[in-house]
């Protein structure tokens, strides 16, 4: 068993209830194995990005603290999503009952084929780093900079938060 690390897990929805998806998601996470689930961000409410016409998304981040090994856990998100009832058939880009994402564990970095670490998609993706600096603005992404930083580089365009900070 490894040591704790925090890690932070992105949610998005956009089929059969976004938010009681993201909400149950998040409900699925407090109960993974050698894992406490710490924070949730409030939801947001994304435009979809990408070739494929489809539904606004529902968008949260999450704050963990876990002491399974990045592996570990990226198969424990996946098989939470099949659980969830997302099915993997549909288009790369196309509408999802849920998706978790591994966005940053620790320091840790990776470039590997099933798993990139820090997330591939965070300097970019408005939904991704606005909840993540509602509950981690100070925390430095292993080799990209200051949450809020990075964030403040980023417009919310398309983007409204839909529920009050707790
Ligand atoms: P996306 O989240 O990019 O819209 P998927 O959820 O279908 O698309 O994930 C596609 C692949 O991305 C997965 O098979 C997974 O192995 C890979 N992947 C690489 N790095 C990560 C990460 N940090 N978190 C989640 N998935 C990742
Ligand atoms: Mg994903």
């Amino acid at each position: 068993m490894q040591r704790w690390q925090p890690a932070y897990i992105g949610l998005g929805s956009n089929l059969d209830d976004p938010s009681g998806q993201v909400r149950a998601a998040w409900e699925r996470l407090t109960e993974l194995p050698a894992t406490r689930a710490i924070l949730r961000s409030p939801l947001y409410r994304s435009r979809p990005f990408g070739p494929v016409p489809q539904p606004d998304f529902v968008n949260a981040v999450a704050g963990l603290l876990t002491r399974l090994a990045p592996e570990a856990l990226l198969a424990e998100l996946q098989a939470l999503e099949a659980s969830l009832g997302r099915h993997r058939e549909g288009p790369r880009w196309g509408p999802r009952r849920i998706d978790l994402d591994l966005l940053i564990q620790g320091r840790e970095r990776r470039e590997g084929p099933g798993l990139t670490l820090p997330h591939a998609g965070i300097v970019e993706r408005n939904f991704v780093l606005y909840p993540l600096a509602d509950i981690a603005p100070d925390l430095d992404v292993p080799g990209l900079g200051r949450v809020g930083e990075l964030k403040a580089r980023l417009a919310p365009e398309g983007l409204w938060r839909i529920e009050p900070e707790p």
